[in-house]
């Protein structure tokens, strides 16, 4: 026994780089603050790791939108094309997942745009709106740098995606092509959004306050509204007082301004992954990563003995084994209980777990997702100082937030403590995310026409 609680001791030891202090978060918050206002200003934007792109969208839904809309939903764990009809207070919604193949996400840009019109076309099939002519509102999860509601040149490619020849180019030129290809249907696009965008306007739809938009799912990212003289770029009606900023805060600590808290395992999953260098902060937060990150303590802990009685099994020492579900199951168990981190362990080979060990992995999940979960306080607080607004709602959409049983607890705790005294705030999950929001957005561009015309 003796040894067994040693071990345990050990492992929590060893996790102590996992914990980041009150001090650390701070110094990240102010490195975060620098950075938004460097992705935001003319001078420094080029050399800014914190992008901070304008959408173009200053209007919020008002719910007076009517009518049916397309969207697509490109980017997270799922491909979605949905169909949408708003309504006066209420809106019917179809939706359809369709599987982007490894081959596809890694392949060719023209490749992935067929794939996704054909989806496309199937749909309107399905639906019985093949011979309609329709609005499409496309949430495309990337970064890109807009340079209008319906025009978007992608920067960079994140999560699992590759394609060839997209990056430089106008992804909404590519959908267009892709279907003039197939001269079957008839689209227009009115518009190419951000998950992030279009989770909050997929809130601020029954909620006014809510003016920060979040994922954390296979990625991270956040949007927030800003106050157009804050945005050096901005070229658009300098009318409107605010614009919504997609901050691309994934990529914060690109330039190394995360390093004083990385740990070997951050290391070691970024030069695994297919952009290594790139998304720094994303990999330290999201689904694509989190539970990689606990493999790779796991592994490090069974070569020291500390684990598993030293054996550990192929799966375990297979990248990418340990899904970031698991992590949100295991944390599911009431304290004292193992089922689901037992039946996690004999997926993985590893049934000779004993319970001291099977305390350790919740350990190492509980260290990995409440780092997690700081980080992303630590990027909501900087932003709702950053707006010092009274009260804001952060709309937020992403397995992670959505499955891991104390992310939402961990956050709120987390951020009060955080922000400056008298602001609040409110954590929303969205009900539906980025899809309905594409459809909003999507919407609102239709009115604006409507109205300008
Ligand atoms: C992308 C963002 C996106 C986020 C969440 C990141 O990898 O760069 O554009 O919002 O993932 O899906
Ligand atoms: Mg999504």
């Amino acid at each position: 026994m003796g040894i067994v609680v040693d071990n345990l001791q050990r492992i929590r030891e060893e996790c102590e780089v996992l914990k980041m202090t009150d001090k650390q978060i701070k110094e990240i918050m102010c490195r975060l603050h620098n950075d938004l206002k460097k992705g935001l200003s003319r001078a420094d934007h080029d050399k800014a790791t914190v992008k901070c792109w304008i959408t173009y969208i200053q209007d919020l839904p008002n719910g007076k939108e009517r009518g049916k809309f397309l969207a697509l939903d490109l980017g997270g764990t799922n491909f979605r094309v949905l169909i949408i009809n708003l309504g006066e207070n209420h809106f019917d919604m179809q939706s359809k997942i369709y599987a982007i193949p490894k081959h596809i996400m890694t392949g060719t840009g023209i490749a992935l745009f067929d794939h996704i019109a054909e989806c496309l076309a199937n749909f309107m099939k399905e639906h019985g709106v093949y011979e309609e002519r329709l609005a499409l509102g496309f949430t495309f999860s990337f970064p890109l740098k807009q340079l209008g509601l319906t025009k978007g040149v992608l920067q960079r490619w994140t999560k699992g995606f590759s394609c060839s020849g997209v990056v430089g180019e106008d992804v909404v030129q590519g959908l267009k092509d892709a279907i003039a290809r197939r001269g079957d249907v008839q689209i227009d696009i009115c518009a190419i959004l951000n998950d992030t965008t279009g989770t909050l306007m997929s809130c601020a739809w029954k909620n006014h306050n809510c003016k920060i938009g979040l994922i954390v799912g296979t990625g991270s990212n956040a949007c927030y509204v800003e106050k157009t003289a804050n945005c050096e770029l901005f070229d658009g009606e300098p009318d409107k007082e605010e614009l919504l900023i997609n901050t691309e805060w994934g990529a914060f600590g690109d330039d190394g301004s995360l390093d004083f808290v990385r740990t070997e395992f951050d290391r070691e999953v970024d030069v695994t992954s297919i952009n290594p260098g790139k998304q720094i902060q994303e990999k330290m937060i999201s689904g694509m990563y989190l539970g990689e990150l606990v493999r790779l303590a796991l592994v490090k802990f069974t070569r020291m003995g500390l684990l598993f009685g030293g054996q550990g099994s192929d799966l375990l020492f297979e990248g990418g084994s340990f899904y970031t579900k698991y992590v949100s199951e295991i944390e599911s168990d009431k304290p004292g209980d193992f089922t689901s981190c037992m039946e996690v362990l004999e997926e993985l080979g590893l049934s000779h777990a004993s319970d001291a060990d099977m305390a350790a992995v919740r350990y190492v999940c509980e260290c990995v997702s409440r780092r997690a979960a700081h980080l992303v306080s630590a990027g909501i607080a900087t932003l709702l100082n950053k707006m010092n607004e009274p009260r804001v709602t952060v709309g937020i959409d992403g397995s992670v937030y959505r499955f891991h049983p104390h992310f939402h607890t961990l956050m709120c705790e987390k951020i009060a403590q955080l922000v400056r005294p008298g602001l609040q705030f409110d954590l929303m999950l969205s009900e539906d995310g980025s899809g309905r929001g594409a459809a909003l957005v999507a919407a609102v561009a239709c009115r604006e026409a409507e109205q300008g015309s």
